[in-house]
């Protein structure tokens, strides 16, 4: 996820399903420095068209992917699965829009408001080189992400 990320010079957002799998987010409204975790908790395609919907079901998070090549081109879901993380990835090295270091193993504050928006959900940052999980307080130490397919 890290490689997308610096191959695109663009933050990716994803989930992580309690089974286990890495669920990569349409990353058309990321940049460089932010990951846009849309309204409506809804992810679409260059269409329009959504693809992946995050929703809250008596008190379980879970996600819904679409396939809009099923039932004769109408499209459906593919597959709900159950939720315990969001993911994202931090840029490492020197911003070319400042010449400053990232703030690469730390949350933003945009990082901390965002994941209040998700209560119980867990928040792990990707960096490529010291992957961690995070909290309102900042990074939480001796944290490492679950492997995930
Ligand atoms: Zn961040």
């Amino acid at each position: 996820m890290h490689e997308y990320s610096n191959r695109d010079s663009k933050e990716y957002g994803g989930l992580i399903t309690t089974d286990g799998k890495l669920i990569i987010l349409p990353n058309k409204e990321n940049s460089l420095e932010s990951v846009a975790w849309p309204a409506g908790n809804q992810w679409r395609d260059q269409q329009n068209r959504v693809l992946v919907t995050l929703f809250q079901e008596k008190g379980v998070w879970k996600v819904e992917l679409y396939d809009w090549t099923l039932n004769n081109g109408q499209g459906g879901i593919l597959e709900t699965l159950e939720v315990m993380g969001m993911v994202h990835t931090h840029p490492t090295g020197t911003s070319p829009y400042n010449g400053l270091s990232y703030d690469t193993f730390n949350p933003s504050q945009d990082d901390i408001n965002i994941m209040s928006s998700f209560p119980g959900l867990r928040q792990y940052i990707i960096t490529g080189t010291n992957d961690f999980e995070f909290n309102m307080n900042g990074p939480i130490e001796k944290s490492s992400l679950p492997n995930c397919q």
